[in-house]
C-alpha cells in the first residue's frame, strides 16, 4: 500500500463534494470503491462509502485525515452501482453522499454488517460421540436436541425455534454436560426464494401475443411502453417476459407505485411464476429490508417486486426491469433527494443493457411522446382480457340531479341495483376526512390553518380539524371564534361518505380505505382482503383504491367529485384527471359483468368530457400534447425548479433573487429563467414559500446552468437563512 492512495468518499451530509481520505494505518482489508469506511469528519465519526479511489489529490498532505477501518470486505456496490450513484447525483443535482444513503438499508447506513452474525449452536466432540438413543430413555427432550444438530456444524437459534419449539429449556442442561457449545454465524437463514408449484396462464389474445414477441428474444437495452386499457393482460403479457428471462438465471425487478399493490402482484407472481418475490418497501422492518437488499445483492433472489427505492438495489444478474402504472406520481420522489423511479430505471436499464418494460393504461406524457418519436417501442393491448367490456360511463349534470350528502340520486339507485345483483361499488372521492372544511353558519368563515395559506380538515372520527400541509391539529371548534355562529362542516370527504352510505344501506358491510383508515400496520391488507373476496359490498376510498387493484365482484364505480381537477392550475392538470378517472373506472367489471362509471360534476359542458367521452385517455392525451407543444411546456422543454422557504418572506426573496441574478449571469442561452415567484400556496407550517422556474428545450444547458447556479447558491450567504432545493424534472410546480 502506497501512501499516494486517496479514497474518495461519499459522506451522507448535505454538501455535494466527495471528501479525500487517506487509507488507515494498520489497514487489514485493502479499501475498494463501494467498501463503506469509518472516518473522522468534524469533530465526529461517519461512514461514508469508497466511491472511487485515486493517486492524488487537490488538497495537500497534511490536510488529509486518516479513515479509521474499512467495513466491508467486499465492495456493496460494484462498479455499475456506484455510477448509477453518481449518475443520479450529478442529474438530479443532490449530494452524493445523500444518494449513496437513499441507496442503503438503514442497517448498512449505521455501519451493520451485511452479513449479521447470530448465536448458534453446535455439537462438541464429545457430544458427537454421545448416543442420542442413549440419552432419549432418560431425557427425549435433550435426545431431540442433539440429534437436530448431528447434521450441520452450527444451528442458529433461529432455525432451531422453527425445527424444534421449546429447545431452549434445554440448551443449559447440555452445555453444562458440555455436549454442545455457543457459536456466532452468518445468518443466511431465508435467503432462498420460496418456490412453487406454477400454474400455467391463460391462453394470449392475438394483441398479447404480438406483444409479447415484440418483447422476447431481446437482450440488450430497449424501453417499450405497454399501453393497455386496464384489464387487457399486461401483467399477464410482463409475467411471460418475466420467465424468460428468470429461466435464462436472471433477475427480474418490479418497480410498482405503492405498497398496497405488492400484496395482490406477490399472489399472481407466486401463482404463475413459482416464485415467491422478495419484497422491498417502506412497510418492511429494518432486518427484513436489509435481508431483501442482501438477496438481490447476492444473486439469491432473483425477482424483486418494490417500491420507489427497490431502483437502486444492486442486483447480481439483473436481465429486466418492470416498472408498472408507470405514469403514477408516486415514483417520483418529493423531497429530499427528488428523483424519478421510472426515469432512473430506464437509465439504469440503459446502462447495464438490459431491456426496461413500461405499463401502464394511462401513460404519461412524457412516455407516449418517446414512443411517438420511436426512441420507446410502443405496443397497444387495446381491449379487456378474457372478454371482459369495458365500462359504460356516465356524467352526472349536479344541475340536474342535486347532491344529498355528497350523492346524487342516480348514483344512489345505482348503487342499490349493483348491490342487490351480489355485486360491489366502490366510491371513490380524493379527499380523506369528514369534510374538507368547517364553515360559520353565521358569517360564513372558514377554519384556516394558522401556519398554512389553507384550511384545516374535519376528521369526525377523532373530533379534530387538521391541516394536510403541516398536521396541525386542534378540537373541533362548536362555535365561530369571529362572531359566535355555530359551525358546519362544508363538503365530503371519505368519512362523511361513509357515513352517508351506512345510513342509506344499512346491514351492508362498507369499507373505507385511505391512508387514515390503514394506518395500522395489517389493517392494509385486511381491508384489501375484504374488498378482494367481496365480502365488501361498498368501498369509499381514495386514490390509494383507485389504483391497479382486481376487484372481481366490483362493478360500479362512482366518482363523487372530478371538479377539482378540472380547473387547476397546474399544466398537468388535465392529464392528471384523466389518468385518475380511467384507472379508478377501470376496476369496474374486470370479468364478466360489465360496469358501469358514474361520474359526478357541476360543469357538465366542459370542454374535457367531450374530449375524454369521445376518444378516451389517448384523446384527451392527444389535445394536452398539442397544448404543451404550443407552450413549451415538458415534454416539449425540460424544467428545473428551484424552491425556497423561510420563515422572513424577505430572506425567501432576497435569496431567489439572488438566484435569478446568478443565473442570469451565466448568459447561457436557450435557458428561460421565470419568476421568481411566490408559491401558490404561498405560507405552510409557518414559513414563505417561493421559487424560480428554469425552462430549456436542451436538457444538456439546463443542466450546464444549473452546476453553476448550485455552487453559487451554495457558497452564497442568502442560502444560509432559507431552505432552498433544486427539483429536477417537477411534476409539481409548488
Ligand atoms: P392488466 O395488467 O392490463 O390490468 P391483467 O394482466 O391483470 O391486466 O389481466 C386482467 C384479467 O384478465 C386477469 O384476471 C387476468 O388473469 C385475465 N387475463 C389476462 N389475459 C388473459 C387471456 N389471454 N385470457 C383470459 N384471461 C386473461
Ligand atoms: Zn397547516
Amino acid at each position: 500500500m502506497t501512501e499516494s492512495l486517496i479514497l474518495k468518499v461519499a459522506i451522507n451530509v448535505p454538501l455535494t463534494r466527495i471528501f479525500d481520505y487517506l487509507p488507515a494505518e494498520d489497514c487489514v482489508v485493502r479499501p475498494r470503491p463501494g467498501c463503506r469506511v469509518r472516518v473522522p469528519f468534524g469533530r465526529r465519526n461517519q461512514i461514508g462509502l469508497i466511491i472511487d479511489t485515486a493517486a492524488t489529490s487537490d488538497l495537500p498532505h497534511a490536510e488529509l485525515r486518516r479513515a479509521i477501518t474499512v467495513l466491508d470486505a467486499e465492495p456493496l456496490f460494484d462498479a455499475n452501482d456506484l455510477w448509477l450513484v453518481r449518475f443520479v447525483s450529478d442529474y438530479y443535482q443532490h449530494p452524493i453522499g445523500e444518494v449513496v444513503a437513499a441507496a442503503l438499508p438503514a442497517l448498512l447506513r449505521q455501519g451493520k454488517p451485511l452479513l449479521p452474525l447470530q448465536a448458534a449452536l453446535s455439537l462438541t466432540e464429545e457430544g458427537a460421540a454421545t448416543d442420542a438413543g442413549q440419552v432419549a430413555k432418560r431425557a427425549p427432550r435433550q435426545a431431540a436436541l442433539l440429534h437436530a444438530l448431528q447434521e450441520n456444524t452450527a444451528v442458529p437459534f433461529g432455525t432451531l425455534d422453527q425445527k424444534l419449539p421449546g429447545w431452549r429449556t434445554q440448551r443449559k442442561p447440555l452445555l453444562d454436560k458440555g455436549w454442545v457449545r455457543l457459536e456466532q454465524v452468518v445468518d443466511i437463514a431465508n435467503d432462498r426464494p420460496q418456490l412453487s408449484e406454477p400454474r400455467p396462464g391463460p391462453t394470449l389474445n392475438p394483441e398479447q401475443r404480438e406483444a409479447l414477441a415484440a418483447l422476447t428474444g431481446q437482450t440488450g437495452f430497449r424501453t417499450t411502453l405497454l399501453d393497455g386499457v386496464t384489464g387487457s393482460g399486461k401483467t399477464e403479457v410482463y409475467m411471460r417476459v418475466m420467465q424468460e428471462v428468470l429461466g435464462a438465471g436472471r433477475q427480474v425487478l418490479i418497480l410498482v407505485p405503492e405498497i398496497g399493490l405488492t400484496s395482490q402482484f406477490v399472489a399472481r407472481l407466486k401463482e404463475r411464476i413459482g416464485i415467491t418475490p422478495m419484497l422491498l418497501h417502506s412497510g418492511l422492518s429494518d432486518s427484513e429490508r436489509l435481508l431483501a437488499w442482501r438477496s438481490a445483492r447476492s444473486g439469491s433472489a432473483p425477482l424483486i417486486l418494490g417500491t420507489r427505492s427497490a431502483v437502486f438495489v444492486p442486483l447480481k444478474s439483473p436481465g429486466l426491469i418492470v416498472v408498472d402504472e408507470e405514469h403514477d406520481a408516486s415514483f417520483k420522489q418529493t423531497e429530499g433527494l427528488r428523483y424519478s423511479a421510472r426515469d432512473v430505471a430506464i437509465v439504469r436499464g440503459k446502462h447495464l443493457d438490459i431491456p426496461v418494460i413500461l405499463g401502464s393504461a394511462t401513460p404519461s406524457l412524457e412516455c407516449l411522446r418517446r414512443a411517438e418519436e420511436g426512441a420507446y417501442q410502443h405496443l397497444t393491448l387495446t381491449a379487456r382480457a378474457g372478454g371482459a367490456v369495458p365500462p359504460l360511463m356516465r356524467l352526472i349534470d349536479l344541475h340536474k340531479h342535486p347532491l344529498e350528502d355528497g350523492l346524487s340520486a342516480p348514483l344512489l339507485t345505482a348503487i342499490g341495483d349493483h348491490i342487490q345483483r351480489g355485486h360491489q361499488a366502490l366510491l371513490f372521492i380524493n379527499r380523506r376526512g369528514f369534510a374538507p372544511t368547517l364553515i360559520c353558519a353565521e358569517c360564513r368563515r372558514m377554519a384556516e390553518c394558522s401556519r398554512c395559506d389553507s384550511r384545516m380538515t374535519v376528521h369526525r372520527s377523532s373530533n379534530k380539524l387538521s391541516c394536510h400541509h403541516c398536521g396541525a391539529s386542534r378540537p373541533l371548534d362548536a362555535r365561530c371564534h369571529e362572531c359566535g355562529g355555530s359551525c358546519v362542516p362544508l363538503g365530503q370527504g371519505t368519512e362523511r361518505i361513509e357515513d352517508a352510505l351506512r345510513a342509506r344501506f344499512p346491514g351492508q358491510t362498507i369499507t373505507r380505505i385511505d391512508s387514515d383508515s390503514t394506518r395500522l400496520k395489517g389493517t392494509m391488507d385486511k381491508a384489501f382482503a375484504m374488498a378482494m373476496s367481496g365480502e365488501a359490498k361498498i368501498l369509499v376510498g381514495t386514490q390509494m383504491l383507485s389504483k391497479g387493484h382486481h376487484f372481481p365482484k366490483l362493478t360500479l364505480v362512482g366518482v363523487i367529485n372530478a371538479d377539482q381537477g378540472l380547473f387547476s392550475t397546474d399544466f398537468r392538470g388535465s392529464e392528471r384527471l384523466a389518468q385518475s378517472l380511467i384507472q379508478v373506472a377501470g376496476r369496474a367489471g374486470r370479468e364478466k359483468q360489465q360496469g358501469e362509471v358514474f361520474i359526478q360534476t357541476a360543469f357538465a359542458d366542459h370542454p374535457f368530457w367531450k374530449e375524454l367521452f369521445a376518444g378516451g385517455y389517448h384523446q384527451v392525451a392527444r389535445f394536452a400534447l398539442a397544448e404543451r407543444e404550443a407552450c413549451a411546456w415538458p415534454p416539449y422543454s425540460r424544467l428545473a425548479l428551484l424552491r425556497a422557504a423561510s420563515h422572513k418572506r424577505e430572506h425567501t426573496w432576497a435569496f431567489l433573487h439572488a438566484a435569478a441574478a446568478s443565473a442570469n449571469a451565466t448568459q447561457l442561452n436557450g435557458v428561460r429563467i421565470l419568476g421568481p415567484v411566490s408559491a401558490p400556496m404561498e405560507r405552510k407550517a409557518g414559513r414563505y414559500r417561493g421559487q424560480l422556474l428554469l425552462q430549456s428545450r436542451d436538457r444538456r444547458v439546463l443542466h450546464q446552468l444549473l452546476d453553476i447556479l448550485r455552487r453559487d447558491l451554495e457558497g452564497h450567504v442568502a442560502g444560509r437563512r432559507v431552505r432552498w432545493s433544486i427539483d429536477v424534472d417537477p411534476i409539481e410546480l409548488f
